[in-house]
């Protein structure tokens, strides 16, 4: 059956070329509804989720199996791949604000000027919302942990880090704070954590913790020691690019001043993640 569908408003946001929908979803969208269907939007406020169906408009491929980066194999219909046969989308969306026509929401997976076909109110509840489902852990098991990174309260991180480490400690913690940055820099590239490595010196706590957030592991390929005492880490994707991180030459005083000795070392530990990155590591771009 031939069904003809017209688009009741468009997306906006910055991201103008198809990348990661992980990487789309960090950007807050703003869906324009045409002026006809404004009367539709009453209400809307009251509706903390929302189901956007929109249209891959940027997409015209259709394929019945797909393979890419992270998904081997598998029958389109059991993916969220742009490459179905109607091109449509359907993504969960939190709604963080309402201006006349304009939704501005957080979670859209869809590039800008992508026609939106309907807007529902989501009646799953946010338990359910926010629970990641075993499925989706099996295909993405670190999906977790990337929320916990984007999330301002790290303290979940920690916890995590220390079921690997075997104990919370500062040192952990301060891996944890580098490993949360500089996975928040190959976001804010719009790049793939999936393509970088990184090479250390010193085996210890902090390294643990960096190693945890970022998945730069020695079983993945991803970590690479070399000899010397430096806490000196490098961390590059294909291209040979990213940034080389150093413990900073002054950060001493400001670390004693913020973690007084007395202060029990489980509250040091997770103050180390409210300490300011850039007074404690030096970065270095590598381009
Ligand atoms: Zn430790």
């Amino acid at each position: 059956m031939k069904i003809e569908i017209n688009s009741i408003g468009k997306v906006i946001n910055s991201i103008n070329e198809p990348i990661a929908p992980a990487l789309i979803k960090e950007h807050i969208s703003i869906i324009e509804i045409d002026e006809q269907y404004i009367k539709g939007l009453k209400d809307i406020s009251s509706c903390e989720y929302i189901d956007i169906v929109f249209y891959f408009h940027c997409n015209d491929e259709i394929k019945m199996i797909i393979n890419s980066k992270r998904i081997k194999d598998k029958g389109v219909f059991a993916t969220r791949a742009p490459s179905r046969p109607n091109h449509i989308g359907v993504t969960t969306v939190q709604l963080i604000k309402v201006e006349a026509n304009r939704l501005h929401v957080k979670g859209l997976d869809a590039i800008n000027n992508s026609p939106v076909l309907d807007i529902k109110c989501c009646d799953t509840s946010l338990h359910d919302i926010e629970k990641v489902h075993n499925s989706i852990l099996a295909e993405n098991p670190r999906i977790d942990i990337e929320r916990c990174i984007k999330s301002t309260n790290r303290d979940d991180l920690l916890y995590k880090a220390g079921q690997l480490h075997g104990h919370i400690c500062p040192g952990i913690a301060m891996g944890v704070l580098c490993g949360a940055e500089v996975m928040k820099m190959i976001f804010d590239k719009n790049e793939d954590p999936f393509d970088y490595a990184m090479t250390a010196q010193q085996p210890n706590c902090v390294l643990d913790g960096l190693m945890f957030v970022t998945g730069f592991t020695p079983g993945k390929r991803k970590l690479n020691l070399e000899p010397g005492d430096q806490m000196v880490y490098r961390i590059v994707n294909n291209d040979g690019k990213g940034w080389i991180i150093r413990s900073s030459d002054h950060n001493r005083e400001y670390i004693n001043q913020q973690l007084p000795d007395e202060m029990p070392k489980l509250e040091r530990s997770f103050k180390v993640l409210k300490l300011d990155f850039n007074r404690i590591f030096d970065v270095e771009e590598i381009s």
